[in-house]
């Protein structure tokens, strides 16, 4: 197996979205004016597995538009197809896109793909809601021309620490798992490398491996309760198994993917002790 990062431009965010408040000012500190953060990458990952290239996620488009709490810098030749080229791949070579989550800047590069694209059949329920339809409406996001991912269920059982998750491969090497919290639908995709390791592929499930360890929910997730579950239930797969945690916009991603460095598996968390044996 082998992955790679690719990387499509860089994304400046709001203070207020990176460590959001408590309480009502969570949401309502995005429109607000404010600081925003150093450009964080926007990255979206390919794996070469068994013949097959898959890729999750595909990054974001020079058109896009930016938002009141994030700000996008993509250069045309920074898109997909640059960021493959980069990558020594050939978008004409992928068989498969997974997508974690309908955010622009993890879907606009279908734009340039004709392969289907796998989409968690919540996550496409969640698009057709009022409230999905009007946010898009009001932050001027719409969904890429031609979307129209095809639909799965996260129906295969448990995986390690995740109750929900889908296998995409026989060897169950390549899994999706439920990570639902940032939207309500959101999975991740875990990939077991030749060394055993888990290498996950986080979206945006958290911003950072800080976020995560801090058990932090995030601003814009509709659901604080629901996102810290799942941030628990990351931590604790991380502490049963080796696990190098890989989120679309953490700035260290790309170092941890390289030096595959794993979470470390005990650490205090919120004044509980995580333990090795994945005990929260
Ligand atoms: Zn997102």
């Amino acid at each position: 197996m082998k992955i790679h990062a690719l990387t499509t431009g860089t994304v400046r965010v709001k203070h207020s979205f990176l460590f959001p408040s408590r309480g009502p000012r969570r949401q309502l500190d995005l429109f607000l004016p404010g600081d925003f953060s150093d450009p964080l990458p926007i990255h979206c990952w390919a794996i070469e597995h068994e013949g097959k290239l898959r890729l999750v996620d595909t990054g974001e488009c020079s058109s896009a538009r930016d938002v009141p709490f994030a700000r996008m810098d993509v250069a045309p030749e920074q898109e997909l197809p640059g960021a493959m080229a980069a990558a020594g791949l050939a978008l004409e070579d992928v068989s498969e896109v997974v997508i974690t989550h309908a955010h622009g800047d993890h879907i606009d590069g279908l734009v340039h793909l004709r392969p289907r694209a796998l989409l968690n059949e919540v996550e496409l329920r969640f698009l057709a809601s009022p409230t999905a339809r009007v946010m898009r409406r009001v932050l001027r996001q719409p969904l890429p021309p031609g979307f129209a991912p095809e639909p799965f269920a996260l129906d295969g059982g448990p995986f390690g620490a995740f109750p929900r998750s889908r296998a995409l491969t026989d060897d169950g090497r390549i899994v999706v798992v439920g990570t639902p919290g940032h939207t309500p639908g959101h999975v991740s995709v875990i990939c077991v490398d030749d060394s055993g390791r888990h290498v996950l592929l986080a979206g945006d499930a958290t911003d950072s491996l800080e976020q995560l360890q801090s058990l932090r929910a995030d601003a814009v997730g509709p659901d604080t309760g629901v996102h810290v579950a799942t941030l628990e239930t990351i931590l604790a797969h991380c502490a049963e198994y080796p696990t190098v945690y890989l989120p679309s916009h953490d700035p260290e991603s790309a170092a941890r993917f390289a030096n595959a460095t794993t979470v470390s598996p005990a650490r205090v968390v919120g004044g509980r002790l995580l333990a090795a044996s994945g005990q929260r």
